[in-house]
């Protein structure tokens, strides 16, 4: 069994220490949260149990404390992937809800199982979501200072493998910052959030690149072709050079490898492996 969590990059105007022990305070506590969850639980009940912590915490830039839009709405994006069923669902551009990746879960059920704007918003309220207003004071204060267009704060994802083998990733976001409304995020396509019995991968980073460069998906597919975690990652990372692309990435392989690689400048996140690891 093993876990690991990412918290997006970590942000030019975070650069204070207070800041960054907050985060790895946060991602420590929450990735032990999940271990012991796994413990009893499937991938697939973990990853989501993981993201609602993270989406909960309004350090990171996923559910409550989420980046505004140009047009001053919160839109919130989510998927999850099951890699043992390879299953994919999500959200884009949901609003008012408090966990974007429990309206995902709940749409694996369906055959619809991707849902946009005033639709997602709709099937959420219809699913029992109450109302939920993710905008924090601090989040409002730069977006009136129109701070965050240079920002690049913290998505969420997590991959989990369970006792039984099975792989699942899930990723969250609240996108951007200052987006064009509606923009579409890579966190709720196969490009930013893709498993299948070989490995799973939660991205962060440029959407736009990771999109560009189906980069889940495509490291995925190498380690399915044969490829290790850690080969893949940087075959297709030097491949996101070509583009001078921006990402980071988590990942797990049925092997049991667990691995993470960035872009400059770092993304923060935490993994249970045998024991608690925790960005430096
Ligand atoms: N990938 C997200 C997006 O482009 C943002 C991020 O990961 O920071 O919407």
């Amino acid at each position: 069994m093993k876990v690991i969590i990412h918290g997006g990059f970590f942000s030019e105007s975070d650069t204070n220490q207070e800041t960054k022990r907050a985060k790895q305070e946060a991602l420590s506590a929450i990735v032990t949260q999940a271990n012991t969850y796994l413990q009893t639980h499937t991938a697939l009940e973990t990853v989501v149990y993981t993201v609602s912590l993270l989406e909960d915490d309004e350090l990171f830039n996923a559910g409550l404390g989420s980046q505004i839009q140009s047009d001053g709405k919160v839109r919130l994006s989510a998927s999850l992937m099951d890699g043992k069923t390879q299953k994919f669902s999500g959200v884009i551009n949901i609003e008012d809800v408090k966990n974007p990746i429990q309206v995902s879960e709940r749409l694996l059920g369906y055959e619809d199982r991707v849902l946009s704007g005033e639709g997602a918003s709709a099937f959420a309220t219809k699913n029992g979501f109450g109302y939920f207003d993710p905008i924090t004071p601090q989040r409002r204060l730069e977006y009136q200072a129109k701070l965050n267009q240079q920002e690049r704060k913290g998505t969420v994802g997590c991959v989990a493998l369970d006792a039984d083998g099975n792989i699942a990733a899930a990723t969250s976001t609240g996108g951007k910052g200052f987006e064009i409304p509606c923009r579409v995020s890579d966190s709720a396509t196969v490009a930013g959030n893709f498993a299948n019995p070989f490995a799973g991968i939660s991205c962060t980073g440029v959407g736009e690149d990771i999109v560009n460069t189906a980069l889940a998906a495509k490291i995925v597919t190498r380690v399915t072709d044969g490829f290790s975690l850690k080969d893949a990652c940087e075959k297709s990372f030097a491949e996101l050079k070509f583009i001078d692309g921006f990402a980071g990435v988590i990942g797990i392989s049925s092997q049991g490898e667990v691995y993470h690689l960035d872009s400059h400048p770092y993304m923060v996140w935490a993994s249970f492996d045998d024991s608690l690891q925790v960005f430096p």
